[in-house]
Order: structure tokens, then sequence, then C-alpha cells
């Protein structure tokens, strides 16, 4: 009695790691996690004040089905300070996190058996959001030696008379990578000779080290912008995931549609969440900065740790808050009699033994790897990194 696309949905196996791992903590184990992907910062109060007096002032009605014009300006100044692209207000929706700007404008661009190019690793939820619009995710898997990232070649020989877009995510969800801007030049130049959208995710934008810089490919030149659907939000940036608050930023024709979706689904997200999210992008706070640099410290310690443990490979990230770790070669070995033949009895085994939880690669599409967040304490990144090793060394 369910629908034909949903019975090929799985949940979000990140969000289910950190149910068991927060299910195992409340039974009194004192389990580290490794698995969250949202900032362990609180929301700046200046952020947390904003919404308060959005309450007190009782601003609390419906707003605009697109959003309030004033955040959508904000975004537009926001796009052209820090990325440099011209975007005006009607070329922008607010909608209920960066994760719901992805559906909207999956639903709005995609018929029936259109194909959408999704480059391997991915972000989990890429694939199944795919086929909940009845689409179909055609998976490119990308090599090592490109640093995992999708080649000019790998694009072009995934394209078909079916395609309709391409996901790009910079910096990346689970690898931590980023595109530089003539990678970026190349997807552009095929995605203009073909016509197909590029799906740019750009949550992880403010999340960048080592003095690297984000690109947006909208920013490359006028044809590729008016094939760009950006996507951004506040969540990791302003520490803001509960709040539910992302962006699509793409050709007045997406926006107008992505607006009648949404005009039929959520109206809007929350008024209080909309004036916040306002205060957030008007007041240049040294919070965020903050952020940015207590996430490189615990970075750069992970990187040094991970660099002298026996047995495993890592990809050097970036950018975004995450280590893509190779665990391959402890396949084989066995654990209490059990067999470690995949990412998910590595972590099932490194969970139940180490108490520490991870992600499994497999939800990202590459069973060789686990993926950890260091979206924690320094103290858990230390802890759980000594728990990791003397696994690894077991
Ligand atoms: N895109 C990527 C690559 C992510 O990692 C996430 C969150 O984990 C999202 C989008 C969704 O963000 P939001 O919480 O704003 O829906």
């Amino acid at each position: 009695m369910l629908s034909d696309y949903i019975k090929n949905i799985t949940p979000s196996a990140t969000l289910s790691v950190t149910a068991t791992a927060n299910q195992l903590k409340a039974e009194g184990l004192d389990v580290i996690t490794f698995g969250v992907g949202e900032p362990d910062f609180d929301t700046p109060e200046y952020i947390r004040e904003a919404g308060i007096r959005a309450i007190q002032k009782g601003l609390t009605k419906y707003t605009p089905v697109n959003g309030i014009l004033s955040l959508r300006e904000a975004i537009s100044e926001k796009l052209r300070r820090d990325n440099n692209i011209d975007y005006s207000p009607e070329e922008i929706i607010i909608n209920s996190g960066a994760k719901h700007s992805i559906s909207t404008a999956l639903q709005a661009i995609c018929n029936p058996g259109d194909e959408i190019i999704i480059p391997i690793p991915y972000w989990v939820s890429y694939p199944e959001m795919v086929k909940l619009v009845g689409a179909v995710p055609i998976f490119v898997q990308t090599q090592k030696e490109n640093n995992f990232k999708i080649t000019g070649e790998e694009l072009l020989s995934a394209i078909t008379p079916k395609t309709k877009a391409i996901f790009l995510n910079t910096p990346n969800n689970p690898l931590g990578t980023i595109y530089s801007k003539n990678e970026l030049e190349t997807i552009a130049n095929i995605a203009i000779e073909k016509q197909i959208y590029v799906i740019s995710d750009e949550i992880y934008e403010k999340m960048v080290y080592d003095g690297k810089k984000h690109t947006s490919i909208a920013s490359l030149n006028s044809e590729i912008r008016e094939l760009t659907i950006l996507i951004n939000g506040m969540s990791k940036s302003y520490a803001m995931t509960g709040w539910r608050l992302g962006y699509t930023a793409s050709n007045r024709t997406v926006i107008k549609t992505m607006g009648t979706i949404q005009s039929h689904a959520t109206s809007h997200p929350s008024s209080i969440t909309q004036y916040a999210g306002l205060a957030a992008l008007q007041e240049h706070s040294p919070v965020l900065y903050e952020m940015t640099e207590e996430f490189n410290k615990r970075r750069l310690y992970m990187v040094e740790r991970l660099k002298n443990m026996a047995n495993i490979d890592y990809i050097y990230p970036e950018g975004a808050f995450y280590v893509f770790v190779d665990i391959s070669k402890a396949f084989g070995a066995k654990v209490n009699e059990r067999l470690i033949d995949s990412s998910v009895s590595f972590a099932e085994l490194l969970l139940e033994k180490a108490h520490v939880a991870v992600i499994p690669g497999t939800a990202f599409g590459m069973d060789n790897f686990i993926r950890l967040s260091y979206a924690t304490s320094m103290e858990n990144i230390k802890e759980g990194l000594d728990r990791l090793e003397a696994f690894i060394k077991s």
C-alpha cells in the first residue's frame, strides 16, 4: 500500500548511527561520537537573541512563500560580496534547510526517468532524494589519483540524452576536498556544452583551511550561472542546524517553480528562523571566525594522529569538518571471531569493542572507508583517536 518510489529509499545512515550512539550513551556507556554532521557549538548569542526578538515583536505570522524580502536581499548581498555573483532577490528562495532546498530543486527540474549524475563518494541524501522524485541516480566512481574529484572525461562518459543535472559538492562531505577554479571550469564547460544543470551544494563554504578559497561555479561566467542551482544555508556556517534555514539561488524560472512547489508543501520556513537568519547575515561576529579556527585546530591534530597510525590511509581534508579514512587493510581481520569485511562491520565492531561511533563509508558509496567528523571537542577527539588506534592495533 506504499509508494513504489519509497520502497527503494533507505533511511539516512548518518542520522541512524548518531541515534544508536546516543542510545548507548543513554544506557550509561562512555561512547565517543565521530558521527555527527553538525557543529558542536551553540548558535551564536546574537542570532538566538534575534529569534527571541522576532517572537516578542509578534513576527510569528505567515511570510511570503519565497521568504521575507529583507533576508533575500541580505543573501543577494552576501552572494555578491563573498562569491562574486549577482543574484537579485527574485532569483533567491529561502527553504527549510539545505536538504529541503535540494529536494525542492529536484522536484522543480526532474521528470520521471531523468538522469542525475552523482560523483562517488557522495553526500548520503543525494541518491535517495533523486529516487524520491522518480529520477535515476547515475553514479560515477571518482579516482584516488584525482583526490576523488570528478574529471571532465568521467563526467562526459556519464552524460546521455536523459541527463538533467550533476551534483557538485565543494567543500565536500565526506572528503573535505575543495574543487579548484580550474576543475570547476572543466565541469562548467561541459555543463554548458551539454546544457545540463549543476546543483552546486556549497553548505560548507565557510569551513576552508590552509588559506584555500571557495569558488562558486556560478561565478565563472553568465552561461554557467544560468545553469547553476546554488544551494547554501545557515546550518553549518552559523551553527544553526535545528533552525532549518537553507536557500537556493538560480535563474528566475527555477526559483519561481520552486516557489510554486514550496507554496503547496511547507509555505515557507518558520518566520522566527528567517529573522534570526537575517541577523546572522547582517552582523559580522568574531564568533564565526573563532568556530572555524577551532575546527582548524582539531583538523590539524586529527591529521597528525592519523598520519602516524599504521594500516590506515586518509584523504587530506582542506574544508568542511570531516576526514575520510581508508580502513580496507583491516578487512579479513577477526574481532572475537567476527570478520571485518566491510565498513559496516568495522563500524559495528569499533562501536561494540571501543565505544567509538563512526559513519561507515558505504553510506557515501565507498565501502573501504569510514568518515570521522571533528565537530566534537578536542578532548573527545584525543580519546576517540586513542581508542581507534588501539582497536586497529588489536
Ligand atoms: N549538504 C551537505 C553536503 C550536507 O552535509 C548537509 C548536512 O549534513 C546538508 C546539505 C543539509 O544541510 P541542512 O541541515 O541545512 O539541511
